[in-house]
């Protein structure tokens, strides 16, 4: 029985890293399988989601860490990088997701937070596809080196599927010996009203990019099967009248685009037909109120 040979490894891994460097796709791209959201705009990952992956000889369970965020007053900050720092806790390692050249104070900031002496860390230097003078990623790696004693430097394209698996080879080496965690067809641990939420809000985001910033949660409200159809209901909390206006869209385009391109990625999810109601509700100053918060659900660290 695979689960008990003394041989197989199981941890946690957490991806960490600023905002829109790429751990979302990297993620998805390491599981096959779409997992966490992932968008243009920083700060899409509300929610440590973890993804396992299960091969012969190991599980490895990642945690998807939010974007961390210098100092901004608002709870939903607040929220977000007391989830990152308590991600980073009790993992067997980290990959540090940077992008391409890039080193700024953010990363800086996240480096902080790692503790790559008491912690294995491994950094993904991501984008690479995107990069163009590769000449100029040689001395990086060398820069990155001397910023603390990392385990390893890799090169890699989370988008393209590039070099991945020398990431988690990479890390494998780090996770404990011991059974699987997990049985090993699970590829996460939310529940699949949690991943449809998580649907909405990316689509919601990627329609509306800057002119809707983070004031948007997602509830499932509705979430049954029948005659084989899957019925969901989600309700759409915003802080402002006209955010609810700008949401809906003229005519009411801007809502059934964000539905039917929600509804698609469900179908595929749960590789079933999907029937989707959309509603909005303006529920001021949510993202100021940390009570708000947590009846919302985003107290699970
Ligand atoms: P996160 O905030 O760190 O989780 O970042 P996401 O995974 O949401 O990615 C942010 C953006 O970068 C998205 O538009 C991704 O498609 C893009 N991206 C991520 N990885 C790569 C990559 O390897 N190459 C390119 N060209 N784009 C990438
Ligand atoms: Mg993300």
């Amino acid at each position: 029985m695979a689960e008990t040979s003394p041989k197989n490894r199981c941890g946690y891994i957490a991806i960490v890293g600023r905002p829109n460097v790429g751990k979302s796709t990297l993620l998805n791209h390491v599981l096959g399988q779409k997992i966490s959201i992932t968008s243009r705009k920083p700060q899409t990952t509300r929610h440590q989601v973890i993804g396992i992956k299960t091969e012969p000889g190991y599980q490895i369970v990642f945690v998807d860490t939010p974007g961390l965020h210098k100092g901004e007053p608002k709870a939903i900050n607040r929220y977000m990088n007391r989830a990152a720092s308590s991600a980073l806790k009790h993992v067997n390692a980290v990959i540090f997701v940077v992008d391409r050249t890039t080193w700024n104070a953010e990363d800086e900031m996240v480096l902080k937070l790692l503790q790559p002496d008491t912690v294995p860390t491994v950094v993904a230097v991501n984008k690479v596809d995107l990069l163009e003078d590769k000449r100029a990623l040689l001395p990086h790696l060398q820069f990155l080196a001397d910023q603390a004693d990392f385990k390893a430097i890799i090169p890699l394209s989370a988008l393209r599927n590039e070099h991945i698996g020398a990431l988690e080879s990479e890390v494998v080496k780090f996770l404990p010996e011991g059974q699987f965690f997990y049985p090993e067809e699970q590829i996460t641990d939310r529940s699949q009203r949690f991943l449809a939420a998580e649907i909405v809000r990316e689509k919601i985001t990627r329609q509306l990019g800057d002119e809707l910033p983070y004031a948007v949660s997602v509830e499932i409200e509705e979430f049954k099967e029948d005659n084989g159809i899957l019925h969901l209901a989600a309700l759409i909390l915003v802080e402002r009248k006209g955010q609810k206006k700008i949401l809906i869209g003229s005519g009411g385009t801007r809502l059934k685009a964000i539905g039917s391109d929600a509804r698609r990625d469900m179908e595929k999810l749960f590789d079933q037909q999907v029937m989707l109601r959309l509603w909005i509700k303006v529920r001021s100053g949510w993202s100021d109120d940390e009570r708000a918060l947590r009846s919302l659900g985003y107290d699970d660290v």
